[in-house]
């Protein structure tokens, strides 16, 4: 295939830098449970492709034991006061800031992410910790009388008990925070398994939490390469009454089908396919901004990323000059490496499945405008890549992407737009730019999708209840909502003479 432009590439790493970041993932204590068993799994950096540490490998039966350890340190802890998980949780912030630089090397080694993107994760992630820690002293309740009279009903929410929390490799630390946080915070005990591709993040949030005062038990990391096998024997087992879920929609309908079978609570943050919806009474500068970080961020690769970019005719031509443009100018290289703003993605599988997506669309009668091919040698890189009048019968208007390649389309009617833009299985995230408000809150109103980023690209805060509508999940995470996943409803009906 014929390639628009050859993208300029930096592999240089400052060595001091690179020092830096070997002994941040040599400080990693791999095993946390200490079973030894002696069985590992290699964990690469995306950006060379070699091995940077080498984890247990965790049977079934160790995740038992692990499981065994965070129930009964769950059942202690459930008996604290909020005052006291409040304060462990804020302290357990002030580590992590503290140690924001050793964590954002952690992460950009095993996921690749430039290290200024990992820097903001480690604070966005530290932010949901604050967050519970704040949220622990706000138990909410609630009174009724009963209308016949003679009692009076209090309701009161209750630690659900031990939790499986199982995370994506996309945002290593923020996706285990978002989930471990308000476990500690209401009272829970947790097993963790963090994806095979980027465990180390979670070791290491784990060991911070620990110093922060978190009980030695209570928290369980148990890192596998065997994920199908460990989800199945500790949902059977009995002791698990809540799982939390963020990765793919298949995984996702596994596990509730698991979690169906043994009646466990789930919350399941699933597969996207965002539609970002450009109209002509749009700020034009700010549409593509917004479509450059909706697209860019994380390399594309975030459930909330915009997957399906679609522009109004009349303002097409002018946003998708400064579109191309942006993604045009954007470095590629290794996250550690000095100015880069687009790392690689996680494996090789990713990069053959964009050139196939870009094969396809060019081959249905997309124009590439930029990019569109992997870069050789060592890591897993693909340009940033433009297709402009992508048609609908063209396998990337209807996946998923996951990396750096924008899909745009063009349409003339409002109606059109919202018809094309909840044609999807999926509704996590979707965004508008529109200076017309009325246009704007109209169009949100109708958009199937649980989040809606109103003339920016970025929809996540940890105020925000995080989550999706369709094949996207079920629950959400994050603000006062993300807590109460992790509760039981109980009431009391007193009688009253
Ligand atoms: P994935 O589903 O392959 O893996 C997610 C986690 O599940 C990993 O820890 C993996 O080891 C584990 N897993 C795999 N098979 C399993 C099984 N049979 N039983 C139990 N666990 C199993 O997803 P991924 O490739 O790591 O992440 C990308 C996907 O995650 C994308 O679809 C993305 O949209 C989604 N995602 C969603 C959100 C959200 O909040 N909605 C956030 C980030 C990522």
């Amino acid at each position: 295939m014929t390639t628009a432009t050859t993208t300029p590439i930096r592999r240089d790493v400052d060595a001091a830098l690179l020092t830096a970041s070997d002994e941040a993932v040599a400080s990693v204590v791999l095993d946390r449970l200490q079973l030894g068993t002696g069985r590992t799994f290699e964990v690469h950096d995306p950006a060379t492709g070699r091995t940077i540490a080498t984890p247990p490998d965790h049977s079934v039966e160790d995740a038992l034991v692990a499981l065994g350890r965070a129930d009964a340190a769950g059942r202690a802890w459930a008996g604290t006061t909020a005052r006291h998980r409040s304060d462990v949780l804020h302290r357990a912030y002030g580590l992590l800031i503290e140690q924001q630089e050793r964590l954002a090397h952690i992460i950009t080694r095993e996921m690749g992410k430039p290290l200024a993107e990992a820097r903001g994760e480690v604070q966005y992630a530290a932010d949901y910790v604050r967050w519970y820690a704040e949220e622990a002293l706000r138990p909410s309740g609630n009174y009724r009388e009963n209308p016949v009279g003679g009692s009076t009903i209090l309701t009161t929410r209750a630690p659900i008990g031990t939790t499986l929390l199982i995370t994506p490799w996309n945002f290593p630390m923020a996706m285990a925070t978002r989930k471990i946080a308000p476990a500690i915070a209401v009272g829970c005990g947790a097993v963790v398994k963090p994806a095979a591709l980027t465990p180390l993040t979670t070791l290491a949030v784990v060991e911070v939490f620990v110093q922060a005062g978190v009980p030695e038990e209570l928290v369980q990391v148990v890192t596998t390469s065997k994920a199908g096998p460990f989800s199945a024997a500790l949902m059977a087992d009995g002791r698990v009454r809540k799982v939390s879920f963020t990765g793919s929609t298949g995984v996702g309908s596994v596990l509730l089908g698991q979690a169906a079978e043994h009646v466990i609570k789930s919350s399941m943050e699933l597969g996207g396919n965002a539609p970002l919806l450009v109209f002509d009474d749009a700020d034009l500068e700010r549409a593509v901004e917004g479509a450059v970080v909706a697209k860019l961020r994380n390399g594309g690769q975030s459930c909330v990323a915009a997957n399906r970019i679609l522009v109004q005719d009349g303002i097409a031509d002018a946003f998708v000059e400064g579109f191309v443009e942006r993604m045009r100018a954007t470095v590629l290289g290794n996250g550690l490496a000095e100015g880069v703003a687009l790392g690689p993605v996680i494996d090789d599988r990713a990069v053959r499945g964009f050139s196939r997506l870009v094969e396809d669309a060019v081959d249905k009668g997309a124009e590439l405008r930029t990019g569109g091919a992997a870069v050789g040698g060592d890591g897993h890189f693909f340009e940033p890549t433009v297709l402009d009048r992508v048609p609908e019968s063209a396998e990337i208007a209807v996946e998923e992407i996951f990396g750096p390649v924008a899909s745009i389309a063009r349409f003339g009617t409002e109606a059109e737009a919202l018809e094309r833009a909840n044609a999807t299985p999926f509704g996590l995230a979707s965004y508008v730019f529109s200076q017309d408000v009325d246009r704007a809150f109209r169009v949100a109103d109708r958009l199937d999708a649980g989040m809606v980023g109103i003339n920016q690209g970025i929809v996540s805060n940890v105020a925000a209840p995080f989550g999706g509508t369709k094949a996207s999940g079920l629950g959400r995470e994050g603000s006062g909502e993300g807590l109460e996943e992790y509760q039981e409803i109980r009431f009391y009906n007193l009688a009253r003479g």
